[in-house]
C-alpha cells in the first residue's frame, strides 16, 4: 500500500492562528486532503486569543499601501469583508505602518467560513501531544481532545503552534528566546468598556495621570506616552496596549505569574482612568485575554535562518516563497520597542528553507517559528507574513516539495506570489 493511501490526511496543521490557517489554505488549494488541529475553542491564534486587532504585514512602509501579501491572507479578508468588515489598509498614527484592523469575532467566523468553504476539516480542543518518528520523518502525530488521544497520520506535517510545540515533542533542536537568556516582553492588550462614543480619547490627559499613578502605583506603567490605544471596530470600546511584562523563562509557574499580574494591573489602570481621566468615569474592564501575548518563544532550527542583515537590506532571493514587509519591530525592554526599515525593494524574500525543520524531511514551519535570528524575527513574526508563510509551508508540504524555486513557482499559479 502506497503512503498516500495508509495516511487519512496528506497534511496535518498544529495551530489555526495565520499561519496554520495559511498553511491549512495553501495545502488544501494545491490539492492535498487537510486537518487543522487548534488547542482552543477558536481559530485565530493572537487575533482572538490575545486580542491583537490589527494584521501587521500586508504592506510594505511607505505613502501609499503596497501589497506584499495575497493568497491566502487575500482570501481571509475577503470573508472579513463578507462580513461587513473593511479589510482595507489603515495608516497606523503610531507608527506610520499600513495595518488592517480586526474585531475578533469576525476574524473566528471569517476563519471557520474560508477553512469550510476549502474543504479543510478542523478539529478544536484539540492539541498536538505527541508524535512517531523515523530518524528522517514524522509519521504520525497523537492528539489529546476531547475523547482521549488518538494516531493520526499524514504525509507531511505543519508546526503553525507559534510555540513550536510540534517540533518541541518531535524533538527538533530549538533556541529558546535570543539564545542568551533573553525573551521578549508580554504583552496583555485589554479592552475598556463604558466611554462615550462620542468622547475624544484625550492622550496627554491619560499621560498626566499615568505620571502620577507611577508615583505612587503598585505597578508603574512602562509605556509612559500613554500607549497604543483605539476604538474596536463596531464597539464604543477603546483597545488599549498598556500592559507589559518580563518573561524570563517558559516555565508554567512563570506564565502564571505573568497572566495574574497583567489582571491585577488592569484592573488598576482601568480604575485610574475612571477615577483621573475626563470621559472615562463609567469605564469598566470590558476583556481581558482570553490569554496574555506571547511574542516569543522557542525557535526550531530550520534549514536556513533569515537574518536581520538580510530584511534590513530588502535581501530578494529565487527562492523566495513569502514577502517579509514589516519593519523590525524588537521589543526587549517591556514597552519601549525599536523600529528598523525594510531596506531595498521594500520587502526581503523569505526563502522555503526557512520553512523547513532540521533533520525532518516532512515537517515544515509557518508563522513566527520560521528560521529566524534575533533580528529578523522582529519583522516575520506579524500575521500578514504569517499568512504567507503558512500557504508556502503548506503548498510545499501537500507537494512534498524541498526546491523553493518550484514552489515559488506554484504559489505564482495560485496568485499567491507575484
Ligand atoms: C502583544 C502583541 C502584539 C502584537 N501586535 C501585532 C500586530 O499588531 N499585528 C500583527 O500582525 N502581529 C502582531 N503581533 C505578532 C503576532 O500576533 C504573532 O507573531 C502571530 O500571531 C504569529 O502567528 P502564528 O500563527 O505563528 O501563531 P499564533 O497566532 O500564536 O497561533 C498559534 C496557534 O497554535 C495553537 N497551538 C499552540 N500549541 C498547540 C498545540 N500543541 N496543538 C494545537 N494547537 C496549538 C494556539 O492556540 C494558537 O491558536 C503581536 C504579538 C503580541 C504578543
Amino acid at each position: 500500500m502506497s503512503r498516500r493511501a495508509e495516511a487519512e490526511y496528506d497534511v496535518i496543521v498544529a495551530g489555526g492562528g495565520a499561519g496554520g490557517v495559511g498553511a491549512a489554505l495553501g495545502a488544501a488549494r494545491a490539492g492535498a486532503r487537510v486537518c487543522l488541529v487548534e488547542k482552543y475553542g477558536f481559530l485565530g491564534g493572537a487575533a482572538t486569543a490575545s486580542q491583537v486587532l490589527a494584521y501587521c504585514g500586508f504592506f510594505q512602509q511607505g505613502p501609499e499601501p503596497v501589497r506584499a501579501v495575497a493568497g491566502a491572507g487575500e482570501l481571509v479578508l475577503e470573508e472579513l469583508r463578507g462580513l461587513g468588515m473593511d479589510g482595507e489598509a489603515h495608516r497606523s498614527e503610531t507608527t506610520g505602518n499600513w495595518i488592517i484592523l480586526l474585531n475578533p469575532e469576525g476574524v473566528k467566523l471569517a476563519l471557520d467560513r474560508v477553512l469550510a468553504a476549502h474543504g479543510v476539516d478542523v478539529l478544536l480542543h484539540t492539541r498536538v501531544a505527541a508524535v512517531s518518528r523515523t530518524s528522517e520523518r514524522l509519521e504520525a502525530v497523537t492528539l489529546a481532545g476531547m475523547e482521549g488521544r488518538r494516531r493520526m497520520a499524514a504525509e507531511a506535517f505543519v508546526d503553525a503552534t507559534g510555540d513550536a510545540n510540534l517540533c518541541l515533542v518531535a524533538g527538533v533542536p530549538m533556541r529558546v528566546g535570543d539564545g542568551e537568556g533573553g525573551l521578549q516582553a508580554v504583552t496583555a492588550p485589554i479592552r475598556v468598556g463604558g466611554i462615550d462614543p462620542a468622547h475624544r480619547i484625550d492622550r496627554e490627559a491619560i499621560k498626566a495621570a499615568i505620571a502620577r499613578y507611577n508615583a505612587r502605583g503598585r505597578y508603574p506603567v512602562a509605556r509612559t506616552d500613554g500607549g497604543i490605544y483605539t476604538r474596536v471596530p463596531g464597539t464604543g470600546e477603546m483597545w488599549w496596549m498598556i500592559i507589559d511584562l518580563p518573561l524570563h523563562d517558559l516555565s508554567s509557574a512563570s506564565f502564571t505569574r505573568v497572566e495574574q499580574s497583567a489582571r491585577a494591573m488592569a484592573a488598576d489602570y482601568v480604575a485610574l482612568l475612571r477615577d483621573e481621566v475626563p470621559g472615562f468615569e463609567r469605564a469598566f474592564l470590558a476583556q481581558t485575554g482570553p490569554q496574555v501575548g506571547i511574542r516569543e518563544t522557542r525557535h526550531p532550527a530550520a534549514r536556513y535562518e533569515m537574518t536581520g542583515e538580510d530584511i534590513v537590506g530588502g535581501r530578494r532571493r529565487a527562492d523566495g516563497v513569502a514577502r517579509a514587509a514589516w519593519p523590525v519591530e524588537l521589543h526587549g525592554d517591556a514597552g519601549k520597542p525599536v523600529y528598523h526599515s525594510v531596506g531595498g525593494a521594500g520587502y526581503a524574500s523569505v526563502p522555503l528553507d526557512s520553512l523547513r525543520a532540521q533533520g525532518l524531511g516532512n515537517l515544515y514551519l509557518a508563522g513566527r517559528v520560521i528560521g529566524a535570528d534575533p533580528v529578523a524575527y522582529g519583522s516575520i513574526r506579524v500575521m500578514g507574513t504569517a499568512f504567507a508563510t503558512g500557504e508556502a509551508a503548506g503548498v510545499a508540504g501537500a507537494l512534498g516539495a524541498t526546491d523553493g524555486v518550484r514552489v515559488a513557482g506554484e504559489l505564482r499559479a495560485l496568485g499567491a506570489l507575484t
